[in-house]
């Protein structure tokens, strides 16, 4: 394909990640990112092997293996007693080819950003918020809230769950809100409870509740996560600031050590959101506009795979440009090749809410296990490209 202009919308993990993709398949991007420089927000991400092929055929795995520091085993505990249930050995390197790390957003944020600019160094725009676009036959004219406007041959929406690149070129849509209510703080190892540390990487499942954490950075951070019911409604941005006792009002009878992590937690560092969720959608893709990662497909948490998904995406979308002989047939072979794999996920994390949380069975099932059902064998670098309809043989 002869290089089109290429603009994606947002400079998160899901973009950033295309930005990648399509600059080793040797297109020139650019990004536009609302903020005003580029970082993430203080919590853990967890990146299991099917994301990892993908970062590691990019070449900032070894970079992400540094950072994330020693695999850990997955412990789980019995919500009232903390015995230890289940441990399941970090042996994915050896079932899945790739291997499953723990890290903290802004190193996998700062991992993608320098190793873009250092393919680039102008691709990303920084304070530039989306506002709207206008499609041509021959371009498409993006416009800014800064009051600049931008002349491109195709655009690509990273710009998250609450995406207006969607809206704008889908329409308004329903969003239920899921009752529940998600909490994240991230504490100094220092202050974490010995018995927690013995199985750092661990959940406690109660009914209609859960409690995970897992370290980061070489075990020097414990990142935390909680959810619980809510029937109010909640903000869905994920920097609304909660309290310790909000969050602990939900484990009363969670065992002791556990209970003490949430309190541990220093003030000002715990913030809550409340879990939104939409349906697939059933296009990602129109005229000359296509979607990828949060905005594409937005997902529940209980599954971790929203960045992996915006990561296999980003993938798949590179290989289908370098695939294509336009830029119709690569969105027509992405979404083909996407839309059952992210969409999938993204109704499977919606049962695993309550599969885990033991809402549909008698009690809590902490032995429900997505690995059984292939979430970790599938590899955006090799997975087959469906060719689009009325395409001509490469
Ligand atoms: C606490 C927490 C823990 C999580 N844990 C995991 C996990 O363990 N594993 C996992 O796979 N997923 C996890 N997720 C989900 C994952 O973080 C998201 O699915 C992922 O960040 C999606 O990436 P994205 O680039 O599509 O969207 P985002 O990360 O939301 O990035 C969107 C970007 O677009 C920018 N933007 C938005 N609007 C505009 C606009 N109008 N103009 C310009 N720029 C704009 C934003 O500033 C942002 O930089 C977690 C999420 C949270 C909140």
């Amino acid at each position: 394909m002869s290089s089109p202009r290429i603009s994606i919308i947002g400079g998160g993990i899901g973009g950033l990640s295309a930005a990648l993709a399509l600059q080793h398949f040797g297109y020139r991007v650019r990004v536009f990112e609302q903020a005003r420089e580029l970082g993430e927000f203080g919590a853990g991400v967890v990146v299991s092997p099917n994301a990892m092929h993908a970062l590691n055929f990019l070449g900032v795995g070894e970079q992400i293996a540094r950072e994330a520091g020693p695999a850990e085993a997955f412990a789980s505990r019995h919500f009232q007693t903390g015995e230890v249930l289940k441990i399941r050995r970090n042996d994915h390197v050896e079932r899945f080819g790739a291997a499953f790390h723990q890290l903290h957003r802004a190193d996998l944020h700062a991992a993608l950003a320098s190793a873009v600019r250092r393919n680039d160094p102008d691709c990303v725009l920084l304070s530039h918020c989306f506002e709207a676009l206008t499609q041509h036959s021959s371009d498409l004219v993006t416009k800014f809230t800064n009051g600049k406007t931008f002349t491109t041959d195709v655009l690509i929406g990273c710009d998250g769950a609450a995406s207006k690149v969607r809206a704008r070129v889908f329409g308004d849509e329903v969003v239920n809100y899921t009752g529940q209510v998600a909490f994240r703080a991230l504490l100094p190892m220092a202050d974490v409870p010995a018995s927690i540390q013995e199985h750092p990487f661990a959940m406690f499942v109660g009914v209609n509740r859960y409690l995970l954490h897992y370290p980061l950075r070489r075990r020097t951070i414990m990142n935390v996560i909680g959810v619980g019911r809510e029937p109010r409604w909640q903000e869905e941005g994920w920097r609304t600031s909660a309290t310790v006792a909000e969050f602990a009002r939900h484990y009363d009878d969670l065992y002791p050590a556990a209970l003490q992590l949430i309190r541990a937690i220093s003030p000002g560092t715990l913030f809550k959101w409340g879990l939104r969720d939409r349906e697939p959608l059933q296009r990602y893709s129109k005229g000359r506009v296509t979607m990828l990662g949060d905005a594409a497909h937005p997902m529940t948490p209980f599954l971790g795979q929203g960045a992996c998904m915006a990561i296999e995406d980003a993938m798949v979308l590179g290989r289908a440009f370098a695939a294509s002989n336009n830029f119709e047939e690569a969105f027509s072979v992405y979404e083909n090749a996407r839309r059952e794999r992210a969409n999938g996920v993204q109704l499977a994390s919606r049962r695993q809410a309550d599969q885990i949380q033991g809402v549909t069975a008698k009690g809590p099932n902490p032995g429900a296990d997505p690995l059984d059902r292939g979430l970790y064998s599938y590899n955006p670098v090799t997975a087959p490209l469906p060719r689009a309809a009325g395409a001509c043989a490469p």
